[in-house]
């Protein structure tokens, strides 16, 4: 069975026994943007936790934070310090808020053991500071488990890693339980994944077809329909023998490409129009599909296509996002990946679900001002991305199943 099918226990089941006066250990990921000053620069992920975190709070318990910034090799190196992080999670919440920049056990456990009703939160330095956190050390795991009564883990955007602190520390402590954060991200990927209000239909792009190959192939069977846009529909192109031009084609997964064509029949649809220029900072033009010029590239989808993705979206129950349909960072090359975000608002008001996984679609959705508009926006990229995938998350799999 994959992570998919196994419904884990989260921390509503915990009793207000197991609540009171206890630590909560909860793995969040902070893992946030810092620019050289050291603010943070986007607290989307940070703020996505607060519930979880108020939630223990108001239970009575105490709450240990672990989390992961950046890449530090095992040891600590202070650009990768959660000092920023705690002074930034002091505004956004009214208890005070501890930060250890111990890598100390006996000290960390202290602090832990530390906390009050008046002082509730420990922030510990971070994990990636610790040697053993990314080879998912037992003994490492086994102290972590020693900062807490129980564990919580809200970090779905790690849950695809074997780590210490989110795979191997819940074989140490029990009971470990998912997260509001991690429940959410599971139940909305989940029910599109096994029981999808239909029609379902998925739309992928983004930059390379090679990350994305698994995604279509364990979708395909799934959906009612699956848009294909972004640079990996000029690698289909490619496949059905047109001319791509200088476009982002993936010459080893052409044959590849056309296996999935010829499988996906009519329910696989590439677009029929695109958006194409010389270079990305010359005039584009909309040319169709088999009309690609030689000397240029294909940038974005064309706006019969948008409309007639849009169209799809419109009469989808559950729409499932993930990867731009273009070079969206750079107008005018955003226009289909901002029609497609349009449409599945639209689609949200009346009343389908819609979930955006991927974070350059994310980004995409934000800056368009609709991630409101949306069911769900997933927080995890390469999380989501593996869960789609049918692949068992280790963070996941490693949770109590719930009674
Ligand atoms: P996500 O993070 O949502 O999963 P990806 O990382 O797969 O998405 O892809 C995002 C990138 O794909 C963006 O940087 C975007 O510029 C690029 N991209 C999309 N379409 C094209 C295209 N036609 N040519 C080149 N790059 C593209
Ligand atoms: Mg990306």
């Amino acid at each position: 069975m994959t992570t998919a099918t196994v419904r884990k226990a989260s921390v509503r089941q915990l009793t207000d026994a197991q609540l009171r006066g206890a630590r909560a250990l909860v793995r969040v990921d902070f893992n946030v943007p810092l620019d050289d000053r050291g603010h943070v620069m986007d607290d989307t992920r940070m703020r996505a936790a607060l519930p979880t975190i108020e939630y223990l709070l108001s239970h009575g318990a105490r709450v240990v934070l672990l989390s992961h910034l950046g890449r530090p090799k095992g040891r600590p190196e202070p650009q990768y310090s959660l000092g920023p992080v705690a002074k930034h999670l002091r505004e956004l919440l009214p208890q005070k808020v501890v930060f250890s920049d111990s890598v100390d056990f006996p000290t960390l456990v202290k602090a832990s053991k530390a906390l009050t009703d008046a002082s509730p939160i420990l922030l510990v330095e971070n994990t990636r500071f610790f040697p053993g956190e990314e080879k998912n050390d037992d003994a490492l795991a086994g102290e972590f488990a020693q900062l807490g009564d129980l564990f919580v883990n809200d970090a779905f955007g790690a849950a695809h890693r074997a780590h210490a602190s989110t795979e191997g520390v819940a074989k140490h402590l029990r009971p470990a339980v998912a997260g509001f954060l991690m429940e959410r991200e599971l139940d909305y990927l989940g029910r599109a994944l096994n029981d999808p209000p239909r029609p379902f239909i998925a739309i992928l792009g983004g930059a390379k077809i090679s990350g994305k190959i698994d995604v279509i192939e364990a979708m395909l069977p799934k959906v009612d329909g699956l848009l294909i846009g972004g640079a990996m529909a000029s690698t289909f192109f490619r496949a059905m023998g047109l001319e791509t031009g200088t476009s982002l084609v993936e010459p080893d997964r052409i044959a590849m490409a056309k296996q999935l064509l010829d499988r996906a029949g009519a329910r696989l649809t590439l677009p029929h129009d695109v958006a194409v220029a010389p270079s990305l900072d010359a005039p584009s033009h909309v040319v169709k599909r088999d009309a690609i010029p030689k000397n240029e590239a294909v940038y974005d989808i064309g706006p019969a296509t948008a409309a007639s993705f849009a169209r799809a979206i419109n009469t989808a129950k559950t729409v499932l996002w993930n990867g731009p349909m273009g070079v969206f960072e750079k107008a005018p090359f955003d226009s289909g990946t901002l029609a497609v975000a349009e449409a599945m608002a639209k689609a949200t008001d009346h009343r389908a679900t819609t979930i955006v996984g991927g974070g350059d679609s994310a980004a995409a959705v934000m800056q368009a001002g609709l991630d409101e508009h949306m069911t769900h926006v997933s927080t995890g990229g390469g999380a989501s991305l593996e869960y789609l995938e049918g692949k068992v998350l280790p963070g996941v799999a490693a949770l109590d199943d719930a009674a």
